[in-house]
């Protein structure tokens, strides 16, 4: 049987039942009444006959007709059924009246029977009898259960509409539902449907929002992990599985990541196992780790990412970011600490954490090292007329060329503007050092073109070997240092290994250096010595020079030659020349009251030169002492004031702005360019006693004093000649119109007291 889906199919065949049950119940009503009528008709008319039976037939019986037909017309008129009676006896019938039909019963009576005939109108008296109320039945039941019928059937096929139209509803653009019928349930059905679309309207736009932002949320993070290149990824350790969120850097190529081996298929070899044991701990303790690893792309592409994992609940969940820039940055940083950015050769840092490793590989194995030390020469005069850039040119030529020739195992390092120190593991004697001293000579016999000009670049190398030399490291580079001195100062391109004597050199420079150390603590062991500057056109003394000396105590009085050199290496110099300011500053002070006119010239290094705070401290000086700063001569050589030429200028003008005398020392012995003498603000040149003390002899030198003092003429300085030692170059001097004559004639460098004194008893014409 199909099933009846629809309430509406449903109630339409249970109406058409119920009125089709309504109706058979009816007829059979109506049989079984009939039927019952017929019985009690028939039990009425047995019952009227029974009574009467007996009269009846007695009165046939004795024949009283009349009676008997008086009593059946009693019967008939009784009952409305009994048309007729037939009474049958054995010798004589009687009826009462013709009528016959089918209906008929009879009654067994002694003689005979008793035949009753009766009208079957049942039916139509029951009509009569029930059709108004079975018409009542018809006219108000059954419009009622119609109407009813129809009115549930009307409402359900609203509640259907309802439905479509719920049906129909947009969840992306809700509109409430429009009422359907003005019942007030379906009216509330509406009304709930209604009230249930807002909420639901709500709750989707809230879900909309809600969405959107998780959305925005998600692209935020996303876009904040590609920008900082980071991903994120999480490792059951459990389950093992392994998987990766925020892929968005393209170059990573993450999307292709489905599983760990996957991910650690990116690492070099050695990141890998570490990963994989840190994860494995991670999972096993409950740890966190952190790592930087390598990540190599698909492209072959090495980055850097640092990877933070943290165990949370069976899993270990991981950051990764990438640190590409720190680690390229650290990794120079720590290149340029280690070398030279120049050359790209390793720096001195790098040579001394190498040599003591080698040094130690050498103890254990009984191996030599040599120490070469290399230092270009006339580098300084390159760097001066071709440019600091040709410079670098040629440094960095010279160190390819080094590379070159030498075997990968040596070590080659540069540590200083052109210095050079390479190391030679396991070499096996002198010979084989001379061998290598070779080639680095021989690489540097094809010229370096700079410029266009030829250059050919010499070294002067000094060499000291471990053991046979020294096992400490600091000496063994020092002895090299000073073989390569020795080297230099015999005539350059050449080399020279460490020997007794220089070795006593160095440690009388240690001693030197040490000991000068305390001197200038104790202070009252470095004197001054002056020595008078004469003025040959007012035949007086213009002043003194102020030459210091070292009053020894084991040694007695020093000359500054046995230690200026030292000194200016050491740099204490510096703490020399700021003593010795300050001492010509007392001087000047005590010789404004006895002897006002008189010029102290003093010496200042090149290493005070170039002092940063070299100006704030005459400022200073000048402040406490408060002297005429005309009376001080500041004499820096020629050499330094050349060097940089711009940065000489600037410190001269700031020297003389302050009111001090400037004086070029020892001119004549650098590489002056008449140009940039002119530019210097000085007053003074000190033509250099190389040139004065051979007057008399040496033509040449006359010529260039001659030259000397005509450009000094030119440019309106003063002249100062030194090394005055006899009356003959006195008098060349003077026929050459030197200003001042400074020299052992007159007198040598004295203390303060004998030239206070030699001052007051001066007279020039002892001189003549
Ligand atoms: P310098 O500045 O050229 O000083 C002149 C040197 O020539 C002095 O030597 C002086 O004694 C010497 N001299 C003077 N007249 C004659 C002469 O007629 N014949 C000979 N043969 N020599 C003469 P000294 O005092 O030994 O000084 C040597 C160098 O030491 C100085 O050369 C100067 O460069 C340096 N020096 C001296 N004192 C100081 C100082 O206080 N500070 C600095 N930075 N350097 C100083
Ligand atoms: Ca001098
Ligand atoms: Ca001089």
């Amino acid at each position: 049987m199909k099933k009846i889906k629809s309430l509406i199919s449903f109630i339409d065949i249970t109406f058409v039942v119920l009125i089709s049950g309504f109706l058979l119940y009816i007829f059979v009503d109506i049989f079984n009444i009939s039927k019952t009528l017929k019985e009690m008709q028939k039990d009425k008319i047995a019952l009227a006959i029974k009574n009467e039976k007996e009269t009846l037939t007695t009165l046939l019986k004795y024949n009283f007709t009349d009676e008997l037909k008086n009593e059946i017309k009693k019967i008939i008129s009784h009952s409305k059924d009994i048309k007729n009676i037939e009474i049958n006896l054995s010798n004589r019938v009687f009826r009462f009246n013709s009528y016959e039909s089918e209906n008929k019963m009879s009654f067994k009576i002694k003689e005979g029977e008793i035949v009753v005939y009766y009208e079957n109108n049942l039916i139509k008296r029951f009509f009569e009898k029930y059709f108004v109320r079975f018409l009542i039945y018809f006219l108000i039941f059954f419009p009622i259960i119609f109407l009813l019928f129809w009115y549930i059937r009307t409402k359900i096929l609203k509640l259907n509409l309802l439905a479509k139209r719920l049906e129909k509803i947009n969840f992306k653009k809700i509109s409430s539902i429009e009422k359907v019928d003005a019942f007030y349930e379906i009216e509330n059905i509406t009304k709930a449907v209604n009230t249930l679309l807002k909420q639901v309207n709500l709750f989707y736009k809230n879900q909309k929002e809600f969405l959107h932002r998780i959305v925005k949320y998600k692209n935020q993070l996303e876009t904040a992990q590609s920008i900082s290149e980071m991903f994120s990824w999480d490792y059951d350790c459990k389950e093992k599985r392994f998987s990766i969120m925020g892929k968005n850097i393209k170059i990573l190529n993450l999307k292709k990541i489905k599983t760990l081996d996957d991910f650690l298929s990116h690492f070099e070899e050695e990141d890998k196992k570490a990963f994989k044991k840190k994860l494995k701990s991670a999972c096993l303790n409950n740890e966190s780790f952190e790592m930087i690893h390598t990540f190599i792309t698909d492209e072959n592409k090495k980055f850097y990412f640092k990877s933070v994992g943290k165990f949370i609940k069976g899993k270990v969940i991981g950051v990764s970011l990438n640190v590409t820039e720190e680690i390229k940055r650290q990794q120079k940083i720590e290149f340029l600490a280690y070398h030279d950015p120049l050359t790209s050769l390793p720096n001195r840092a790098y040579l001394k954490e190498e040599f003591s490793r080698l040094l130690n590989i050498a103890k254990r194995n009984n191996k030599k090292i040599a120490v070469l030390y290399l230092d270009l020469d006339n580098f300084k005069m390159v760097n001066d007329t071709l440019g600091h850039e040709n410079g670098d040119k040629l440094l960095i030529t010279i160190a390819n060329r080094l590379k070159s020739v030498l075997r990968k195992s040596d070590f080659i390092s540069r540590i200083g503007g052109d210095e050079f120190i390479i190391l030679l593991y396991g070499i096996k004697d002198k010979n084989s050092i001379k061998e290598v001293i070779n080639k680095i000579v021989n690489s540097l016999k094809e010229p370096i073109n700079i410029k266009q000009t030829p250059i050919y670049p010499t070294f002067s190398i000094g060499c000291a070997v471990y053991p046979d030399d020294s096992t400490n490291m600091d000496e063994l580079l020092k002895f090299a240092d000073i073989a390569m001195y020795e080297a230099k100062n015999k005539g350059k391109n050449s080399s020279k290994f460490i020997n007794e004597e220089l070795k006593k050199q160095v440690n009388e420079y240690y001693n030197i250096t040490n000991e000068l150390k305390s001197a200038l603590e104790k202070e009252d062991e470095l004197i001054l010595f002056f020595q008078p500057q004469i003025d040959l056109k007012h035949k007086k003394v213009r002043g003194a020079e102020a030459l210091i000396r070292w009053n020894h105590p084991k040694r007695g009085l020093l000359s500054p030659f046995h230690f200026i050199s030292y000194a200016e290496k050491s740099n204490l110099i510096t703490y020399i020349d700021r003593y010795v300011l300050k001492k010509a500053f007392e001087t000047l002070k005590k010789w404004q009251k006895y002897f006002p006119d008189l010029i102290l010239s003093i010496n200042i290094s090149p290493n005070e030169f170039r002092q940063s705070d070299f100006i704030s401290n005459l400022k200073n000086m000048l402040n406490i002492y408060k002297i005429n700063p005309n009376r001080l001569e500041l004499e820096i050589t020629e050499t330094i004031s050349m060097q940089d030429i711009a940065y000489t200028v600037n410190i001269l003008e700031e020297v003389k702005a302050l009111g001090f005398k400037i004086a070029i020392d020892d001119f004549g012995t650098g590489y002056s360019s008449l140009n940039y003498l002119k530019k210097l603000p000085f007053n003074t040149l000190k033509i250099d006693q190389t040139f004065i003390k051979d007057l008399e002899k040496d033509v040449d030198d006359l010529i260039i004093t001659e030259m000397i003092v005509q450009i000094a003429k030119v440019l309106k300085k003063e002249t100062v000649a030194e090394g005055v030692e006899n009356k003959k170059i006195l008098e060349i001097i003077k026929n050459l119109e030197v200003d001042v004559a400074q020299g052992y004639y007159f007198a040598k460098p004295m203390p303060k007291e004998s030239f206070e004194r030699f001052v007051r008893n001066f007279d020039y014409n002892k001189f003549e």
